[in-house]
Protein backbone atom coordinates (compact mmCIF):
# COMPACT_ATOMS: atom_id res chain seq x y z
CA UNK A 1 0.00 0.00 0.00
CA UNK A 2 1.60 3.39 -0.60
CA UNK A 3 0.46 6.93 1.14
CA UNK A 4 2.69 8.67 3.69
CA UNK A 5 4.04 6.77 7.13
CA UNK A 6 1.33 6.58 9.63
CA UNK A 7 2.75 8.13 13.41
CA UNK A 8 0.86 6.49 16.26
CA UNK A 9 1.85 7.39 19.43
CA UNK A 10 1.49 4.34 22.20
CA UNK A 11 1.39 4.73 25.82
CA UNK A 12 0.47 2.48 28.65
CA UNK A 13 -1.45 3.78 31.87
CA UNK A 14 -3.48 0.70 34.04
CA UNK A 15 -4.65 0.35 37.49
CA UNK A 16 -7.69 -1.23 39.56
CA UNK A 17 -7.82 0.60 42.76
CA UNK A 18 -8.99 -0.41 45.79
CA UNK A 19 -9.77 3.46 47.30
CA UNK A 20 -10.72 1.63 50.42
CA UNK A 21 -7.07 -0.18 51.38
CA UNK A 22 -4.84 2.37 53.70
CA UNK A 23 -1.78 2.27 51.47
CA UNK A 24 -1.74 4.44 48.45
CA UNK A 25 -0.02 3.35 45.10
CA UNK A 26 2.45 5.90 45.01
CA UNK A 27 5.18 6.95 42.25
CA UNK A 28 7.74 4.62 44.04
CA UNK A 29 5.42 1.39 43.41
CA UNK A 30 5.26 2.08 39.69
CA UNK A 31 8.98 2.35 39.93
CA UNK A 32 11.19 -0.94 39.35
CA UNK A 33 13.63 -2.61 36.92
CA UNK A 34 11.18 -2.54 33.06
CA UNK A 35 9.16 0.16 34.76
CA UNK A 36 8.57 2.68 33.19
CA UNK A 37 9.03 1.21 29.94
CA UNK A 38 9.49 2.93 26.75
CA UNK A 39 9.88 2.48 22.68
CA UNK A 40 9.90 -1.44 22.10
CA UNK A 41 10.05 -1.94 25.42
CA UNK A 42 6.77 -0.58 26.20
CA UNK A 43 5.33 -2.42 22.99
CA UNK A 44 6.61 -5.69 23.99
CA UNK A 45 5.82 -5.60 27.32
CA UNK A 46 2.87 -7.59 27.48
CA UNK A 47 2.64 -9.64 24.28
CA UNK A 48 -0.37 -11.87 24.64
CA UNK A 49 -2.93 -9.53 25.99
CA UNK A 50 -3.98 -5.50 24.63
CA UNK A 51 -0.49 -4.05 24.00
CA UNK A 52 0.55 -7.49 21.74
CA UNK A 53 -2.31 -7.55 19.59
CA UNK A 54 -2.29 -4.09 19.21
CA UNK A 55 1.76 -3.92 18.17
CA UNK A 56 0.88 -7.22 16.03
CA UNK A 57 -1.88 -5.83 14.30
CA UNK A 58 -0.43 -2.17 13.71
CA UNK A 59 2.69 -3.76 12.04
CA UNK A 60 0.74 -5.94 9.81
CA UNK A 61 -0.73 -2.53 8.15
CA UNK A 62 2.51 -1.20 5.41
CA UNK A 63 4.21 2.35 6.41
CA UNK A 64 2.62 2.35 10.20
CA UNK A 65 5.27 3.69 12.73
CA UNK A 66 4.70 3.18 16.08
CA UNK A 67 6.27 5.11 18.93
CA UNK A 68 6.24 3.70 22.17
CA UNK A 69 6.04 7.22 24.97
CA UNK A 70 7.51 6.31 28.54
CA UNK A 71 4.84 4.86 30.40
CA UNK A 72 4.39 3.18 34.19
CA UNK A 73 3.89 -0.30 33.64
CA UNK A 74 1.65 -1.82 36.55
CA UNK A 75 2.43 -0.54 39.64
CA UNK A 76 4.22 -3.51 41.88
CA UNK A 77 1.61 -3.77 44.32
CA UNK A 78 -0.55 -5.31 41.45
CA UNK A 79 -4.06 -4.73 42.75
CA UNK A 80 -3.19 -4.62 46.32
CA UNK A 81 -3.17 -0.66 47.01
CA UNK A 82 -5.28 1.92 47.35
CA UNK A 83 -5.40 5.55 45.99
CA UNK A 84 -2.79 6.27 43.36
CA UNK A 85 -1.28 9.33 44.80
CA UNK A 86 -1.56 12.88 42.82
CA UNK A 87 2.07 12.83 42.33
CA UNK A 88 2.62 9.62 41.00
CA UNK A 89 -0.48 10.51 38.24
CA UNK A 90 0.80 13.86 37.42
CA UNK A 91 4.23 12.53 37.16
CA UNK A 92 3.44 10.05 34.74
CA UNK A 93 1.00 12.04 32.91
CA UNK A 94 3.24 15.18 32.62
CA UNK A 95 6.22 13.21 31.12
CA UNK A 96 3.64 11.16 28.55
CA UNK A 97 2.48 14.79 27.39
CA UNK A 98 5.64 16.45 27.08
CA UNK A 99 7.38 13.99 24.97
CA UNK A 100 3.85 13.63 22.97
CA UNK A 101 4.18 16.93 22.26
CA UNK A 102 7.82 17.08 21.82
CA UNK A 103 7.98 14.48 19.16
CA UNK A 104 4.50 15.72 17.28
CA UNK A 105 3.36 15.11 14.21
CA UNK A 106 1.31 12.09 15.07
CA UNK A 107 -1.89 10.90 13.17
CA UNK A 108 -3.05 8.61 15.82
CA UNK A 109 -2.46 7.53 19.44
CA UNK A 110 -3.20 4.39 21.61
CA UNK A 111 -3.64 4.05 25.06
CA UNK A 112 -3.45 0.91 26.45
CA UNK A 113 -5.68 1.57 30.21
CA UNK A 114 -7.78 -0.54 32.53
CA UNK A 115 -10.42 1.77 33.30
CA UNK A 116 -10.68 1.35 37.23
CA UNK A 117 -7.78 3.40 38.21
CA UNK A 118 -8.68 5.89 41.24
CA UNK A 119 -6.72 9.07 41.69
CA UNK A 120 -6.67 11.47 44.86
CA UNK A 121 -8.16 14.62 43.18
CA UNK A 122 -8.68 13.55 39.91
CA UNK A 123 -12.29 12.26 39.68
CA UNK A 124 -12.13 10.66 36.07
CA UNK A 125 -8.18 9.62 35.02
CA UNK A 126 -8.69 8.05 32.21
CA UNK A 127 -10.82 10.80 30.74
CA UNK A 128 -8.52 13.34 32.27
CA UNK A 129 -5.79 11.89 30.50
CA UNK A 130 -7.23 11.12 27.43
CA UNK A 131 -8.30 15.22 27.31
CA UNK A 132 -4.66 16.04 28.22
CA UNK A 133 -3.97 13.98 25.13
CA UNK A 134 -6.18 16.10 23.16
CA UNK A 135 -5.53 19.04 23.94
CA UNK A 136 -1.54 18.21 23.29
CA UNK A 137 -2.18 16.62 19.52
CA UNK A 138 -5.25 18.67 18.76
CA UNK A 139 -8.80 18.39 16.83
CA UNK A 140 -7.94 16.19 13.62
CA UNK A 141 -5.46 13.18 15.42
CA UNK A 142 -7.28 10.06 16.23
CA UNK A 143 -7.27 8.56 20.19
CA UNK A 144 -8.11 4.99 20.59
CA UNK A 145 -8.10 2.92 23.70
CA UNK A 146 -8.26 -0.50 25.13
CA UNK A 147 -10.42 -0.99 28.52
CA UNK A 148 -11.01 -4.10 30.84
CA UNK A 149 -14.13 -5.00 31.33
CA UNK A 150 -14.36 -3.41 34.93
CA UNK A 151 -13.68 -0.40 34.47
CA UNK A 152 -15.58 2.57 36.02
CA UNK A 153 -16.28 5.07 33.15
CA UNK A 154 -19.17 7.01 31.56
CA UNK A 155 -19.45 9.58 28.28
CA UNK A 156 -16.73 11.38 29.59
CA UNK A 157 -13.46 9.56 28.02
CA UNK A 158 -15.54 9.58 24.44
CA UNK A 159 -15.66 13.55 24.46
CA UNK A 160 -12.24 13.51 24.21
CA UNK A 161 -10.99 10.12 22.77
CA UNK A 162 -12.52 8.34 19.00
CA UNK A 163 -12.29 5.23 20.02
CA UNK A 164 -12.61 2.21 22.70
CA UNK A 165 -12.74 -1.33 23.29
CA UNK A 166 -13.22 -3.46 26.40
CA UNK A 167 -12.47 -7.12 26.74
CA UNK A 168 -15.86 -9.23 27.19
CA UNK A 169 -14.66 -11.91 28.84
CA UNK A 170 -14.28 -12.27 32.62
CA UNK A 171 -11.69 -14.01 33.08
CA UNK A 172 -10.25 -12.02 30.66
CA UNK A 173 -9.63 -13.96 27.28
CA UNK A 174 -10.03 -11.60 24.53
CA UNK A 175 -6.86 -8.58 25.23
CA UNK A 176 -5.02 -9.53 22.42
CA UNK A 177 -7.88 -9.53 20.25
CA UNK A 178 -9.06 -6.03 21.52
CA UNK A 179 -5.89 -4.74 21.03
CA UNK A 180 -5.71 -6.07 17.65
CA UNK A 181 -9.47 -4.59 16.67
CA UNK A 182 -7.72 -1.16 18.08
CA UNK A 183 -5.35 -0.85 15.80
CA UNK A 184 -6.95 -2.19 12.87
CA UNK A 185 -10.03 0.34 13.50
CA UNK A 186 -7.48 3.35 14.64
CA UNK A 187 -5.91 2.81 11.44
CA UNK A 188 -8.85 2.44 9.07
CA UNK A 189 -10.29 5.87 11.36
CA UNK A 190 -6.79 7.88 10.26
CA UNK A 191 -7.40 6.64 6.87
CA UNK A 192 -10.37 8.42 6.64
CA UNK A 193 -12.13 4.71 6.19
CA UNK A 194 -13.99 4.37 9.74
CA UNK A 195 -15.59 7.54 11.31
CA UNK A 196 -17.03 6.89 14.76
CA UNK A 197 -20.59 7.32 15.95
CA UNK A 198 -20.96 6.11 19.78
CA UNK A 199 -23.70 5.97 22.14
CA UNK A 200 -23.19 5.43 25.96
CA UNK A 201 -25.51 4.68 29.12
CA UNK A 202 -25.18 3.96 32.11
CA UNK A 203 -27.21 1.07 33.63
CA UNK A 204 -28.10 1.70 37.24
CA UNK A 205 -26.48 -1.73 38.62
CA UNK A 206 -23.70 -2.48 41.14
CA UNK A 207 -22.38 -5.87 41.45
CA UNK A 208 -19.41 -7.59 43.31
CA UNK A 209 -17.15 -8.80 41.00
CA UNK A 210 -17.24 -12.11 42.22
CA UNK A 211 -20.60 -12.84 40.48
CA UNK A 212 -19.73 -11.13 37.28
CA UNK A 213 -18.19 -14.73 35.95
CA UNK A 214 -18.87 -14.75 31.78
CA UNK A 215 -18.69 -18.71 31.90
CA UNK A 216 -22.38 -19.02 32.84
CA UNK A 217 -25.51 -17.02 32.67
CA UNK A 218 -27.34 -14.44 32.66
CA UNK A 219 -23.51 -12.59 32.57
CA UNK A 220 -22.90 -15.10 29.65
CA UNK A 221 -25.82 -14.15 28.34
CA UNK A 222 -25.05 -10.43 28.06
CA UNK A 223 -21.39 -11.06 26.63
CA UNK A 224 -23.25 -13.60 24.21
CA UNK A 225 -25.65 -10.40 23.20
CA UNK A 226 -22.84 -8.30 22.51
CA UNK A 227 -20.96 -10.91 20.44
CA UNK A 228 -24.40 -11.17 18.32
CA UNK A 229 -24.47 -7.42 17.26
CA UNK A 230 -21.24 -7.19 16.13
CA UNK A 231 -21.84 -10.60 13.96
CA UNK A 232 -24.63 -8.53 12.06
CA UNK A 233 -23.51 -5.43 12.25
CA UNK A 234 -20.40 -4.26 10.67
CA UNK A 235 -18.14 -2.29 11.69
CA UNK A 236 -20.22 -2.31 15.31
CA UNK A 237 -18.42 -2.45 18.60
CA UNK A 238 -20.09 -3.26 22.23
CA UNK A 239 -18.45 -2.29 24.90
CA UNK A 240 -20.12 -3.63 28.09
CA UNK A 241 -18.32 -2.43 31.39
CA UNK A 242 -19.01 -4.55 34.74
CA UNK A 243 -17.66 -1.59 36.22
CA UNK A 244 -15.35 -2.16 39.87
CA UNK A 245 -17.66 -1.51 43.23
CA UNK A 246 -14.10 -1.41 45.41
CA UNK A 247 -13.04 1.82 44.41
CA UNK A 248 -15.13 5.24 45.55
CA UNK A 249 -15.25 7.17 42.62
CA UNK A 250 -18.29 8.65 40.55
CA UNK A 251 -18.76 6.40 37.65
CA UNK A 252 -19.50 2.84 39.62
CA UNK A 253 -21.85 0.89 38.29
CA UNK A 254 -21.91 -0.81 34.74
CA UNK A 255 -21.62 1.13 31.44
CA UNK A 256 -22.69 0.28 27.90
CA UNK A 257 -20.88 2.25 25.41
CA UNK A 258 -21.51 1.20 21.19
CA UNK A 259 -19.53 2.39 18.14
CA UNK A 260 -20.61 2.19 14.86
CA UNK A 261 -19.12 3.56 11.67
CA UNK A 262 -21.09 7.05 10.99
CA UNK A 263 -23.99 5.82 12.15
CA UNK A 264 -25.07 7.36 15.55
CA UNK A 265 -29.13 5.97 15.45
CA UNK A 266 -27.36 2.67 14.91
CA UNK A 267 -25.43 3.18 18.03
CA UNK A 268 -27.97 4.35 20.51
CA UNK A 269 -30.27 1.80 19.68
CA UNK A 270 -27.85 -1.13 20.69
CA UNK A 271 -27.21 1.01 23.24
CA UNK A 272 -30.88 1.01 24.22
CA UNK A 273 -31.18 -2.52 23.64
CA UNK A 274 -28.39 -4.10 25.50
CA UNK A 275 -28.62 -2.01 28.69
CA UNK A 276 -32.66 -3.09 28.49
CA UNK A 277 -31.09 -6.88 28.38
CA UNK A 278 -29.08 -5.93 31.61
CA UNK A 279 -31.89 -4.45 33.18
CA UNK A 280 -33.98 -7.41 32.80
CA UNK A 281 -31.95 -9.83 34.34
CA UNK A 282 -30.88 -7.37 37.09
CA UNK A 283 -31.90 -9.97 39.68
CA UNK A 284 -30.37 -12.86 38.39
CA UNK A 285 -26.97 -10.52 37.72
CA UNK A 286 -26.75 -10.38 41.55
CA UNK A 287 -27.65 -13.74 42.93
CA UNK A 288 -26.66 -16.73 40.36
CA UNK A 289 -23.21 -16.96 42.16
CA UNK A 290 -23.68 -18.45 45.58
CA UNK A 291 -21.10 -17.33 48.41
CA UNK A 292 -19.93 -19.48 51.52
CA UNK A 293 -19.26 -17.99 54.53
CA UNK A 294 -15.35 -19.29 55.05
CA UNK A 295 -15.91 -21.61 57.51
CA UNK A 296 -19.33 -22.76 55.75
CA UNK A 297 -16.78 -23.27 52.98
CA UNK A 298 -14.15 -24.94 54.79
CA UNK A 299 -16.75 -27.96 56.20
CA UNK A 300 -18.63 -28.13 52.49
CA UNK A 301 -14.57 -28.67 51.11
CA UNK A 302 -14.05 -31.38 53.85
CA UNK A 303 -17.10 -33.06 52.85
CA UNK A 304 -16.33 -33.07 48.85
CA UNK A 305 -12.67 -34.71 49.63
CA UNK A 306 -14.30 -37.22 51.56
CA UNK A 307 -16.54 -38.35 48.90
CA UNK A 308 -13.57 -38.18 46.07
CA UNK A 309 -14.63 -34.69 44.60
CA UNK A 310 -11.05 -33.37 44.52
CA UNK A 311 -9.39 -31.31 44.02
CA UNK A 312 -11.11 -28.80 45.43
CA UNK A 313 -10.87 -24.58 44.89
CA UNK A 314 -11.62 -22.63 48.03
CA UNK A 315 -11.18 -19.34 46.53
CA UNK A 316 -11.50 -16.22 48.92
CA UNK A 317 -12.65 -13.76 46.58
CA UNK A 318 -12.73 -10.71 49.01
CA UNK A 319 -9.10 -10.49 50.15
CA UNK A 320 -7.85 -7.07 48.69
CA UNK A 321 -4.73 -6.77 50.73
CA UNK A 322 -3.31 -10.49 50.42
CA UNK A 323 -2.67 -10.63 54.04
CA UNK A 324 -6.19 -11.88 54.82
CA UNK A 325 -5.76 -15.20 57.32
CA UNK A 326 -9.44 -15.70 57.76
CA UNK A 327 -9.21 -18.89 55.46
CA UNK A 328 -5.61 -19.92 56.93
CA UNK A 329 -7.61 -19.94 60.37
CA UNK A 330 -10.19 -21.88 59.36
CA UNK A 331 -8.20 -24.56 57.37
CA UNK A 332 -5.98 -25.35 60.55
CA UNK A 333 -9.08 -25.25 62.83
CA UNK A 334 -11.06 -27.73 60.68
CA UNK A 335 -7.70 -29.82 60.81
CA UNK A 336 -7.53 -29.77 56.60
CA UNK A 337 -4.77 -32.23 55.16
CA UNK A 338 -3.28 -32.04 51.71
CA UNK A 339 -4.15 -28.29 51.27
CA UNK A 340 -2.28 -25.94 49.64
CA UNK A 341 -2.64 -22.43 50.85
CA UNK A 342 -1.73 -19.66 48.28
CA UNK A 343 -0.95 -16.94 49.17
CA UNK A 344 -0.57 -15.45 52.35
CA UNK A 345 1.30 -11.47 51.62
CA UNK A 346 3.48 -10.90 53.84
CA UNK A 347 6.47 -8.30 52.88
CA UNK A 348 8.28 -8.16 57.00
CA UNK A 349 8.12 -11.90 57.39
CA UNK A 350 9.30 -12.48 53.34
CA UNK A 351 12.14 -9.66 54.38
CA UNK A 352 13.08 -11.30 57.19
CA UNK A 353 13.28 -14.98 55.50
CA UNK A 354 15.41 -12.70 52.63
CA UNK A 355 18.10 -11.56 55.64
CA UNK A 356 18.31 -14.64 57.05
CA UNK A 357 19.36 -16.33 53.86
CA UNK A 358 16.25 -18.85 54.34
CA UNK A 359 16.72 -22.01 52.17
CA UNK A 360 15.05 -25.31 51.53
CA UNK A 361 14.97 -27.45 54.78
CA UNK A 362 15.16 -24.80 57.65
CA UNK A 363 13.10 -24.71 60.15
CA UNK A 364 9.67 -22.66 60.36
CA UNK A 365 8.42 -20.77 63.20
CA UNK A 366 6.41 -17.29 62.03
CA UNK A 367 3.40 -15.52 62.91
CA UNK A 368 2.24 -14.48 59.26
CA UNK A 369 0.04 -12.85 57.53
CA UNK A 370 -2.77 -10.35 59.26
CA UNK A 371 -2.88 -6.54 60.65
CA UNK A 372 -2.48 -5.04 57.01
CA UNK A 373 -6.47 -3.39 58.30
CA UNK A 374 -8.81 -5.13 60.05
CA UNK A 375 -10.36 -7.03 57.09
CA UNK A 376 -6.95 -9.26 56.82
CA UNK A 377 -7.86 -10.50 60.35
CA UNK A 378 -5.12 -11.98 63.25
CA UNK A 379 -1.62 -13.29 62.35
CA UNK A 380 -0.98 -16.84 62.41
CA UNK A 381 1.31 -18.95 63.81
CA UNK A 382 2.78 -21.32 61.59
CA UNK A 383 5.14 -24.36 62.96
CA UNK A 384 7.37 -25.97 60.15
CA UNK A 385 9.74 -26.71 57.75
CA UNK A 386 10.64 -24.57 54.50
CA UNK A 387 9.98 -26.38 51.20
CA UNK A 388 11.60 -23.81 49.09
CA UNK A 389 12.65 -20.19 48.97
CA UNK A 390 13.06 -18.28 45.54
CA UNK A 391 12.91 -14.53 44.04
CA UNK A 392 10.65 -14.13 41.09
CA UNK A 393 8.61 -11.33 39.70
CA UNK A 394 9.94 -9.03 42.29
CA UNK A 395 9.33 -10.72 45.75
CA UNK A 396 9.93 -13.58 47.64
CA UNK A 397 8.16 -16.49 47.48
CA UNK A 398 8.50 -19.09 50.60
CA UNK A 399 6.66 -22.49 50.98
CA UNK A 400 6.46 -23.85 54.20
CA UNK A 401 4.89 -27.42 54.77
CA UNK A 402 2.93 -27.71 57.95
CA UNK A 403 0.81 -30.04 59.61
CA UNK A 404 -0.37 -33.25 57.62
CA UNK A 405 0.89 -32.23 54.15
CA UNK A 406 -0.27 -29.04 54.26
CA UNK A 407 2.17 -26.53 52.34
CA UNK A 408 1.57 -22.55 52.75
CA UNK A 409 2.89 -20.27 50.32
CA UNK A 410 4.12 -17.12 51.87
CA UNK A 411 4.85 -13.78 48.93
CA UNK A 412 5.59 -10.34 49.29
CA UNK A 413 2.55 -8.65 47.69
CA UNK A 414 -1.01 -9.88 47.04
CA UNK A 415 -0.92 -12.82 44.57
CA UNK A 416 -4.04 -13.93 42.97
CA UNK A 417 -2.93 -17.80 41.13
CA UNK A 418 -4.92 -18.18 37.79
CA UNK A 419 -3.94 -21.51 36.92
CA UNK A 420 -2.28 -24.64 39.31
CA UNK A 421 0.87 -24.65 36.91
CA UNK A 422 2.46 -21.71 38.08
CA UNK A 423 3.06 -23.18 41.26
CA UNK A 424 4.72 -25.86 39.66
CA UNK A 425 7.20 -22.85 39.42
CA UNK A 426 7.90 -23.31 43.08
CA UNK A 427 8.48 -26.71 42.96
CA UNK A 428 5.59 -28.41 44.02
CA UNK A 429 3.94 -31.48 43.40
CA UNK A 430 0.16 -29.74 42.28
CA UNK A 431 -1.02 -33.62 41.82
CA UNK A 432 -0.92 -33.72 45.79
CA UNK A 433 -3.17 -31.58 47.25
CA UNK A 434 -6.76 -32.12 47.63
CA UNK A 435 -7.42 -28.54 48.73
CA UNK A 436 -6.27 -25.59 47.13
CA UNK A 437 -7.31 -22.58 49.13
CA UNK A 438 -6.63 -19.24 46.68
CA UNK A 439 -6.89 -15.21 46.71
CA UNK A 440 -8.94 -15.08 43.38
CA UNK A 441 -12.67 -14.05 42.51
CA UNK A 442 -13.10 -15.02 39.04
CA UNK A 443 -9.77 -15.14 37.23
CA UNK A 444 -9.26 -18.23 38.65
CA UNK A 445 -11.86 -19.90 36.60
CA UNK A 446 -9.33 -19.75 33.85
CA UNK A 447 -7.01 -22.35 35.19
CA UNK A 448 -8.76 -24.07 37.85
CA UNK A 449 -12.19 -24.54 36.16
CA UNK A 450 -13.14 -24.31 32.22
CA UNK A 451 -10.14 -26.21 31.97
CA UNK A 452 -12.05 -29.13 34.06
CA UNK A 453 -9.71 -28.99 36.51
CA UNK A 454 -11.63 -29.21 39.51
CA UNK A 455 -14.33 -31.14 40.39
CA UNK A 456 -15.59 -28.51 43.55
CA UNK A 457 -15.03 -25.25 43.23
CA UNK A 458 -16.42 -22.75 46.63
CA UNK A 459 -16.59 -19.38 46.55
CA UNK A 460 -15.82 -17.77 49.80
CA UNK A 461 -15.65 -14.75 52.34
CA UNK A 462 -15.05 -14.06 56.15
CA UNK A 463 -18.31 -13.93 58.10
CA UNK A 464 -18.20 -10.38 58.57
CA UNK A 465 -18.88 -8.11 55.90
CA UNK A 466 -14.82 -6.67 55.16
CA UNK A 467 -13.89 -4.25 51.98
CA UNK A 468 -14.01 -7.39 49.70
CA UNK A 469 -17.26 -8.32 50.44
CA UNK A 470 -20.49 -8.67 48.59
CA UNK A 471 -22.53 -6.76 50.55
CA UNK A 472 -21.46 -3.51 49.25
CA UNK A 473 -23.68 -0.92 51.82
CA UNK A 474 -21.56 -2.31 54.45
CA UNK A 475 -18.44 -0.12 52.87
CA UNK A 476 -17.64 3.37 53.26
CA UNK A 477 -18.11 5.01 50.55
CA UNK A 478 -17.91 9.02 50.23
CA UNK A 479 -18.09 9.37 46.53
CA UNK A 480 -20.92 6.67 45.59
CA UNK A 481 -24.55 7.09 46.54
CA UNK A 482 -25.59 3.46 46.57
CA UNK A 483 -29.48 3.89 46.70
CA UNK A 484 -29.03 4.99 42.86
CA UNK A 485 -27.49 1.31 41.82
CA UNK A 486 -29.97 -1.68 42.08
CA UNK A 487 -30.26 -3.65 44.35
CA UNK A 488 -29.61 -1.04 46.74
CA UNK A 489 -32.19 1.69 45.62
CA UNK A 490 -34.84 1.70 43.34
CA UNK A 491 -33.50 3.62 40.35
CA UNK A 492 -35.44 3.66 36.96
CA UNK A 493 -34.31 2.20 34.03
CA UNK A 494 -32.51 5.11 31.77
CA UNK A 495 -34.33 5.98 28.66
ZN1 LIG B 1 -10.82 -7.00 35.21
Amino acid sequence: MSGPTLRIAVAHFSHETVTFLKNDTTLGDFIYPGSPARGEALLKFDPKSYMGGFVKMAREFDRVELVGIESPLWPRTGTGSGWITREAYETFVGRMIAEIRADQPFDGVYLCLHGAMAVRGVSRPEAELARRVREAVGPGVLIAATFDLHGNQNEEFLKHADLAFAVKYFPHYDGYLQGERAARTLVRAIRGDYKPAHATVKVPIISPTVVQWTGASPWMDLAQRALIWEASEPDVYVNVFFGFPFADVPDVGMTVQVLTNRNPELAAKISRDMSAAAWRQRKALLTSTKVHTIPEGVALAKQAVQNGETPVVLADHSDRSGYATWLLREIIAQDLSNTLIATIADAAATAKLRDQGAKAGDAFDMEVGGLADESAGEAVRIQGTILNAVEGHGQLWACIGFGRDNVLILSTYLVQIMEPLSLGALGLDIGAFQVMAIKSRVHFRRGFHDNGFAKTILLVEPTEPFLGTVRLDQLPYENVDLKQYYPYGNPAFPG
